[in-house]
């Protein structure tokens, strides 16, 4: 192994598990210390401001610059006394991650001191320069005024010495130029759209809530053998390698025991997310090696995934003591499984009712049926839109390679679901579903099916979009994703879907129809409609493809042109209809997912071309000249020497590395052309069809090169050192 590859295992080698001082105290007594949530606030809040900022959190009341005043106040004695001494409006960009400037609480008194300076105003709004964030031609720079708006209904907290504030980021002009915004007024949406549906079955609902549970997946990999990879410390994965002899074929890693060095990390990353309020609960091995996952007790979804984001920027924090690094790209490693974040969504009422959930009256399964199919109806509409919220050049990786969910957005039911709808929609009358006395759910002609049975749905690991008992799992969202997207477009095709419902059944009702015979009727003609939504068998099979295309599925795999769903009519009447991205927004919106796209692969392919011209192509040489020199002194030798199996040798590098550098040639002229394209999405499909087509055909020459190049030259750490040193 070459000398600096050398030294890095050893450091690697050398890695101990760093020793995680063990919490005196028991979650209980430090969770949620790092947020200014409900007990930090009737501690350091009057209880007339506190009763006031809770209508506003719960109910959206306007606060008064007044309230805003004595909240601000509050809310900075308490940082002060937790060790802040900044604070910053957080925020979520289009770029991807999460944006901060911190300004410190004291400011110049004008007369030689300092101040204490964090009033109402601050807290409420800001306009960080901005201007360099995506915002997809809406803010031109000469206007480049943004602002970010304080969330009430997601906590402030602090990390290291700062106190955060969620926030909203829009432009002057109104647009949202962040996940949030959409996100919150998606979740209004439902809400209306959901309630209204729910008082058809109790009039005493008045508020339907949805809830995320996400799961997110990642892989660790030593730092001190990250930081000589240069594609995994620029581009997030690895743009070549050759597959380790044992990868993940044993299954050894799937809830395998966890490493100590792991297990210290991990350790160390859930006393930090409790302090911050993020109720983790479960950690595992994944299938591949060195790949993990962590998940949170599901949340209201706003929340929810405020605390994914912020789970994502301190794990790379906390990995760091622990001299790991955390690879969040869906695809770091070919050959092996890749990320993805499942994210578990339900809907659920303020009486405390799960929609999802199978109920225990007639009444309660027709409302499950109800808002069962509506999301069913709402995902057949929209499919290849909701695909265009998990498409991303990273994601793109993963879709479809034959371990997670396919590129076809399909739903899974399990046997007894379906059979229930197959039923309904067979059935002539609307007493179909009945319970008998022992809460057992009894459909006439099906045997019975227990409710605990439908809540242990069996499961489908190759669909996108899964039924499991008393949610629906996208699981086709990616490891780096904002889940907001995902959630975006499902909220506003599910609050579209529910009033479109509503519509139909009133109209019906109207023309006096008996309620439950209405909603009978509407369900089971969409029950019909929504069938090639539906699919139970094996998502990666060729099959599957070939009838989903039949069934008119979305099919569509390439990234640029996925996303020009978002710009579909039938998209931008329904984003109009709920209100929640207007067509300017939803333009610029899939114009930053363009760019973003075209400079991921320009990333890709300038480190690709930098390693083969500095790494690979000088080493396969240096050893080609090695076998030369060797081949020349047998021939000067003779005496029945024979040099014909290194010449073969010498002849496979030749053609190896001929390939690598003419291929690397022709894709540095494929990028010049697509440079000069002025169009986003032009230069992204150019991007897409004629960039990134090189870097297969390049990796599998290195990859070939690596198995033959002697071991002591070879620059890179392998497969086998990045994957299994730990
Ligand atoms: P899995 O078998 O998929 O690993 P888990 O039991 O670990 O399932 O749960 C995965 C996630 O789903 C967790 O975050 C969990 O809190 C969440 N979850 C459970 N019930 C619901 C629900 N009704 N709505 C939304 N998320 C839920
Ligand atoms: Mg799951």
């Amino acid at each position: 192994m070459s000398l600096l590859r050398f030294k890095m295992v050893e450091a690697a080698i050398n890695h101990r598990a760093v020793e995680v001082k063990a919490p005196a105290s028991s979650p209980t007594e430090y969770f949620g210390t790092k947020v200014f949530g409900k007990e930090a606030m009737r501690r350091y809040l009057n209880k007339t401001i506190y009763e006031q900022l809770l209508d506003t959190m719960q109910r959206g009341t306007p606060l008064t610059p007044d309230i805003a005043d004595n909240v601000a106040a509050g809310m900075r004695q308490w940082a002060m006394d937790n060790g802040a001494d900044h604070y910053t409006h957080w925020f979520q960009p289009l770029t991807g991650g999460t944006a901060e400037k911190h300004d410190a609480f004291a400011e110049p008194d004008g007369c030689g001191g300092v101040l204490d300076q964090f009033s109402g105003k601050v807290l409420i709004q800001q306009e960080p320069d901005a201007s360099s964030f995506p915002n997809g031609g809406i803010r031109n720079t000469f206007e480049a005024r943004g602002y970010s708006a304080w969330d009430p209904t997601s906590p402030a907290f602090i990390v290291g010495s700062t106190l955060c504030i969620p926030t909203v980021f829009i432009a002057y002009t109104g647009e949202a130029l962040d996940y949030k915004t959409p996100l919150l007024r998606s979740i209004a949406a439902v809400d209306k759209a959901a309630t209204e549906v729910c008082h058809y079955f109790d009039k005493d609902v008045n508020r339907v809530i949805q809830y995320l549970g996400w799961e997110q997946e990642y892989f660790l990999v030593d730092e001190s053998l990250w930081a000589v990879r240069p594609d995994l410390m620029l581009t997030g994965r690895t743009l070549m390698g050759h597959e380790s002899a044992k990868n993940q074929q044993l299954e050894d890693h799937y809830f395998g025991a966890i490493p100590a060095r792991v297990i210290a990390f991990m350790a160390d990353l859930e006393y930090e997310c409790l302090k911050l309020g993020i109720p983790v609960k479960t950690r595992h091995n994944e299938v591949a090696p060195n790949q993990f996952e962590l998940a949170p007790v599901y949340e209201e979804c706003n929340l929810a995934n405020d605390h994914n984001q912020l789970l994502m920027t301190i794990m790379d924090k906390i990995a760091r003591r622990h001299n790991f690094r955390v690879l969040l790209h869906e695809k770091p490693f070919k050959g092996i499984n890749g990320s993805g974040k499942h994210n578990n969504w339900s809907l659920g009422t303020d009486t405390g009712v799960n929609l999802l959930s199978p109920g225990k009256t007639a009444s309660e399964n027709l409302q499950f049926i109800t808002f069962l199919v509506n999301v069913i109806s709402a995902v057949y509409k929209h499919n290849g839109l909701l695909k265009a919220a998990i498409m991303s050049a990273t994601n793109s990786h993963r879709l479809g390679a034959n371990e997670a969910p396919p590129v076809i957005i399909s739903t899974f039911l399990g046997t007894q679901v379906s059979a229930v709808l197959d039923k309904l929609e067979a059935s002539q009358s609307d007493s179909a579903i009945r319970f008998n006395a022992k809460n057992v759910f009894k459909m006439s002609g099906i045997s019975h099916i227990p409710t605990l049975l439908l809540d242990n749905t069996d499961r489908n690991r190759t669909s996108a979009f899964a039924f499991t008992g008393n949610r629906f799992e996208f699981r086709a969202v990616g490891s780096s994703d904002n889940c907001a997207e995902a959630m975006i477009v499902l909220n506003t095709a599910v609050a579209d879907e529910l009033t479109q419902f509503r519509s139909r059944v009133d109209a019906k009702i109207e023309a006096g129809m008996r309620k439950e015979k209405a909603i009978y009727e509407v369900l089971k003609a969409m029950i019909h409609e929504s069938r090639p939504i539906r699919f139970d068998g094996n998502g990666y099979s060729e099959e599957w493809r070939e009838e989903a295309t039949r069934r008119g599925l979305d099919c569509e795999t390439s990234a640029p042109l996925v996303f020009d769903r978002y710009l579909d009519p039938s998209s931008v009447e329904m984003f109009a209809r709920m209100g929640v991205l207007s067509k300017v927004e939803l333009e610029a919106r899939t114009e930053v997912k363009w760019e973003t796209y075209t400079k991921k692969i320009q990333i890709e392919g300038r480190v690709l071309g930098d390693l083969t011209m500095n790494h690979i192509v000088p080493i396969a040489s240096r050893y080609e000249a090695l076998l030369l020199d060797k081949v020349y002194k047998i021939s000067q030798i003779g005496k029945g020497l024979d040099a014909t199996s290194d010449i073969d040798l010498i002849k496979r590098i030749q053609r190896h590395t001929e390939d690598i550098q003419r291929l690397t040639t022709e894709m540095i002229e494929a990028r010049k052309v697509a440079n000069k394209i002025e169009d986003q999405r032009e230069k992204a499909l150019a991007y897409h069809d004629t960039v990134a087509t090189y870097f297969d055909p390049i990796r599998k020459h290195i990859d070939r090169l690596e198995e033959i190049v002697d071991d002591q030259m070879w620059p890179l750490p392998k497969y086998r050192e990045l994957l299994f040193l730990r």
